[in-house]
């Protein structure tokens, strides 16, 4: 007779299963990935699986887990198995054509709020993937006129969809950066466009990811080099332009605003201390 394994059994091998793979990456957070995974192979969340250890789980189950711990331990990222990521507290539908938010993107969020204040305001996010930013504004001001455009048609569609399960407004335009916004102007431009140089060891473990999302070439700066030079156009007078940048393009990125005209021109650190974005005023010079 075949024993059915419980919840414990299989947190523990799945935790083992994971810590042994890239001993450097994964091990520290195994045990989290097993438990994900087993709830989202369960359909319940992890607070209901811990409170269930000893329960028995059926054969299928088992199986879809397996598969899932086999996919993670090849590589691809939680987020994507899961199909969800949380970004400003909000649960956040991922699939590979969007790249997945990251923590420290966040910075965006808090320094457009605390620039912009809570006044009626028109805020343009360019090159939105998930919706991550925009609808992290949304959530917080829905007072607020906010157009996300990406040039992705795939990415939109998920972003769409987080803003309808959300029940967000979000006005999504498809094209490239400035393009879906014609002659408009705004009080806020936010973006975070792909910043890895195409050649960069880094995207290795990013392969997963939409190319796109993460790289514009062989010049890391080519798009944040854009969205400075388009900005303007697309400012009202005192609006303000927000970039994230990676931790060692702080200087380049402040230099860019500054030659495209733009004043109070400063850079704020992650929670890794590390240059992460820039911003800068229109009209003051
Ligand atoms: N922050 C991402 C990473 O390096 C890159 C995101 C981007 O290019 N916008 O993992």
């Amino acid at each position: 007779m075949t024993v059915r394994k419980n919840v414990a059994d299989l947190l523990t091998e799945g935790a083992q299963r994971l810590g042994t793979r890239r001993a450097s990456e994964t091990s520290a957070t195994a045990a989290l990935d097993a438990a994900l995974l087993l709830a989202h192979a369960l359909a319940t969340t992890r607070a209901r699986l811990l409170a269930c250890a000893e329960a028995p789980v059926a054969c299928a189950d088992v199986r879809r887990y397996q598969v899932l711990l086999e996919r993670r331990a090849g590589g691809e990222p939680l987020a994507y198995l899961t199909g969800r990521r949380e970004f400003w507290s909000l649960d956040l539908a991922v699939t590979p054509d969007v790249l997945i938010p990251r923590p420290e993107t966040e910075l965006l969020v808090e320094r457009a709020l605390a620039l912009q204040g809570s006044a009626a305001a028109s805020v343009a996010d360019l090159g939105t993937g998930s919706g991550a930013v925009a609808l992290a504004l949304a959530s917080e001001r829905p007072q607020w006129r906010i157009v996300a455009t990406d040039l992705s048609a795939a990415a939109l569609a998920v972003a769409r969809g987080n803003a309808a399960r959300l029940g967000l407004e979000v006005e999504f335009r498809h094209g490239d950066w400035f393009a879906p916004l014609a002659d408009e102007r705004f009080d806020l431009l936010v973006s975070n466009p792909p910043y890895v140089a195409s050649d960069d060891a880094a995207l290795g473990a990013l392969a997963c990811e939409p190319r796109a999302a993460l790289t514009p070439g062989a010049d890391a700066l080519q798009s944040l080099r854009t969205l400075a030079q388009g900005a303007p156009r697309h400012l009202l007078s005192r609006g303000w332009l927000l970039l994230e940048h990676g931790a060692d393009q702080g200087a380049q990125v402040r230099q860019a605003l500054v030659l495209a005209g733009f004043g109070y021109v400063r850079s704020h650190r992650d929670l890794a201390g590390h240059e992460r974005m820039t911003e800068g005023q229109h009209g003051q010079i």
